[in-house]
């Protein structure tokens, strides 16, 4: 069964789009346990604005409309799900990467091909845009890949975590200037875990207030 918090689409805030993938309910823990859903992938590329509301309502058609392309697009989702928590997590426990985990990322790169070109704006002027040269699906999962390419360059001493909570197994970036967040949410995890060691303190002397 699921791990209560972790299990639930959590108001957590990795602070990369590769980890808040990463940290999806189908996504995380036993990959054969979840199979992704096509509505939930594009609802996640919605809320991290990676596609317009308007192109999420296309999307939702597309396993009526598409199913082979939509199908396709679901098992490279958890591939690349798949390959990003092995590699996030042995960065973590400082082990050497191994390339053939690394090129499920490296595929939907080699997709995002593209060019630079000067094109017309809507005021009439000139804007740099860029063209891509294959209009695949697989488009919709590069910045994924993007981010989490980044992540693995930045390499193991960059600000990647895992919740402290030993039960959550969510990842999240230390973005603070202390680099001490601990945990993937303050309401989930911490908090719990506040409450927790107050009981045990509690069970031995009273807690007093602070004037300070
Ligand atoms: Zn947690």
């Amino acid at each position: 069964m699921g791990v209560g918090s972790a299990s639930e689409l959590a108001p957590v805030n990795a602070n990369r789009l590769c980890l808040d993938f990463a940290n999806l309910p189908y996504t995380s823990g036993d990959p054969l346990a979840h199979q992704t859903s096509w509505l939930e992938l594009v609802e996640f590329l919605a809320e991290k604005r990676v596609i317009s509301g308007s192109r999420s309502e296309e999307l939702r058609e597309l396993t009526e409309t598409d199913p082979k392309a939509a199908g396709t697009l679901i098992r490279q989702a958890e591939r690349l799900g798949n390959a990003l928590r092995l590699v996030l997590g042995a960065m973590m426990a400082g082990q050497n990467l191994e390339p053939e985990h690394l090129s499920p990322i490296n595929a939907i790169l080699a997709i995002t091909e593209g060019y630079d070109e000067l094109q017309q704006d809507d005021a009439g002027g000139w804007k740099l845009g860029f063209r891509a040269r294959h209009e695949g699906l697989e488009w919709l999962l590069a910045a994924i890949a993007r981010s989490g390419a980044e992540l693995i360059a930045e390499g193991a001493k960059s600000g990647l975590q895992q919740c402290s909570n030993p039960r959550c197994q969510l990842l999240f970036y230390d973005d603070s200037k202390t680099h001490r967040r601990r945990w993937c949410s303050m309401a989930l995890c911490g908090n719990r875990s506040k409450v927790a060691a107050f009981a045990r303190r509690h069970g031995g002397e009273k807690a007093r207030a602070h004037h300070a």
